[in-house]
């Protein structure tokens, strides 16, 4: 068994609206994505934080087009 995130592997949708305007926000995808991109920028215990949240939680980062607003959502990983 392995656990994964359903977000990631397409195996579901998660509908988040963005509390401002009630809009369908966009999945941009895994933080950890952003992680990598930004880290050597990053103070330590940021990235730390992260990496702890990762083992039980994948952590995606909606976007509202609308309201230029983003929020992040901790997608409990599941086990296949
Ligand atoms: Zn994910
Ligand atoms: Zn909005």
């Amino acid at each position: 068994m392995e656990l994964v995130c359903p977000l990631c592997n397409g195996l579901t949708k998660y509908l988040c609206r963005c509390h401002k305007c009630e809009s369908v926000m966009i999945d941009k995808g895994p933080i950890t994505d952003f992680l990598d991109e930004y880290s050597p920028y990053l103070p330590i215990g940021l990235t730390s934080m992260v990496d702890g949240a990762n083992s039980n939680f994948c952590v995606h980062l909606f976007y509202c087009e609308k309201c230029d607003h983003d929020k992040r959502v901790k997608i409990e990983r599941i086990k296949i």
